[in-house]
């Protein structure tokens, strides 16, 4: 039996608190070795004047259990607050975001059965770096920061990435066409790191192009790396093209800590509804669970999952009468998953 490992926890926003319950049931009901410290963040805590929307507590939580489990927030539009997500993978140095996207068909409607691809997006630098200024009352300016290190951390994590888990390939993806010096780095940067990794194909992609490729012949991508922006881009389309963008989950990897979500937002349209579907966040949670030594339980709740989808127990966002035996709500598909444990 591992021995009880404490985790930082958030609610969220939205639907946040329904998918966190859903998920923590779950990985009680599974055994997970787990203490939670709940800390508040985004609306609750904008709400109170603090412009990071996370609480000053919160920090030293996060330093003492170095792994971070959150639910999506919402993020509150225009001037004077920061987002979180942001401040939250800066401050703690959550360089390599890692997004996998997996058909699961024929349980889950898809055009792309045989999809199965993972996203290394870069998470500090790019036009999510900060710097963002008036320059008059009607011209606004942000800018791009790439870096070599920063490039050549990401690119490197997404070759070593390749190499544990006997992925084939990997594929860049920039916009050094017009970016000439920004992109051009990274995309530098991809071409030194692959000499060192021979044994894995490579390729490069224009984003525009790469982000047709993945919405029209998603199956030819094994791991993409890219850079921060156009990693969030893609990784929307590439989970909304297994079925639904609520399947994806997502991990947020730093040197000390690593913080663990679903790759969707908020959800304010369905919020408070129990319709949502918590797969996201339980798959960020599974890949919690790898990263702190509970890999038995990760797998348990896995295929659990996994034969609640096949039984037919679906959520509004990916029923299909056709292949779907029930429409569940939130806690029923967390209950199913718990009876099939
Ligand atoms: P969203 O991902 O919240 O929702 C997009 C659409 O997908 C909506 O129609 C929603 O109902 C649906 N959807 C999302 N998750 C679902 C699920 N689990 N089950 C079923 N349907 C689901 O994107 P948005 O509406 O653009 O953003 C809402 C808020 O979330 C914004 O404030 C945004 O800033 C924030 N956001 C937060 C995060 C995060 O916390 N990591 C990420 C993205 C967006």
């Amino acid at each position: 039996m591992p021995k009880k490992r404490k985790i930082t926890v958030a609610y969220g926003d939205g639907i946040g608190p329904e998918i966190m319950k859903a998920t923590l049931d779950i990985l009680y009901a599974a055994g997970a070795q787990i203490e939670t410290d709940i800390i508040e963040i985004g609306e609750q805590v904008y709400l109170k004047g603090i412009s990071a929307g996370i609480e000053p507590r919160a920090w030293d939580s996060l330093r003492e259990t170095k792994v971070f489990l959150k639910a999506p927030i919402t993020t509150p539009q225009g001037g004077g607050f920061k987002s979180l997500n942001v401040t939250t993978r800066k401050s703690l140095g959550l360089y390599a975001n890692v997004r996998p996207c997996k058909a699961y068909a024929p349980f889950i409607k898809t055009h792309f059965p045989k999809t199965d691809l993972v996203i290394i997006r870069e998470n500090e630098e790019d036009l999510y770096a900060g710097i963002e200024h008036r320059q008059t009352d009607e011209v606004y300016q942000c800018l791009k920061l790439i870096s070599r290190p920063g490039s050549e951390k990401i690119v490197r994590y997404a070759f070593e990435y390749a190499r544990k888990y006997n992925r084939k390939k990997v594929t860049c993806m920039t916009k050094d066409n017009i970016m000439k010096m920004a992109d051009g780095i990274f995309h530098k940067v991809f071409d030194e790191v692959a000499k060192e990794y021979p044994g894995i194909e490579t390729d490069h992609k224009i984003i525009d192009i790469g982000t047709a490729l993945i919405a029209d012949r998603p199956e030819m991508f094994d791991v993409i790396v890219t850079l921060n922006l156009y990693g969030d881009i893609i990784s929307d389309v590439a989970a909304q093209v297994t079925g639904s963008v609520g399947l994806g989950g997502s991990s947020n990897v730093g040197e000390e800590v690593a913080m663990f979500e679903a790759i969707h937002g908020s959800a304010p349209d369905i919020a408070g509804m129990d319709i949502a579907n918590p797969s996201g966040l339980l798959n960020g949670a599974v890949m919690m669970l790898v990263h702190i030594g509970q890999p038995e339980i990760a797998e348990k709740i896995n295929n659990a999952w996994m034969k609640t989808l096949e039984d037919g127990f679906h959520t509004g966002d990916i029923y299909q009468e056709a292949i779907s035996k029930k429409k569940v709500g939130t806690q029923e598909f967390a209950q199913a998953v718990i009876e099939r444990l």
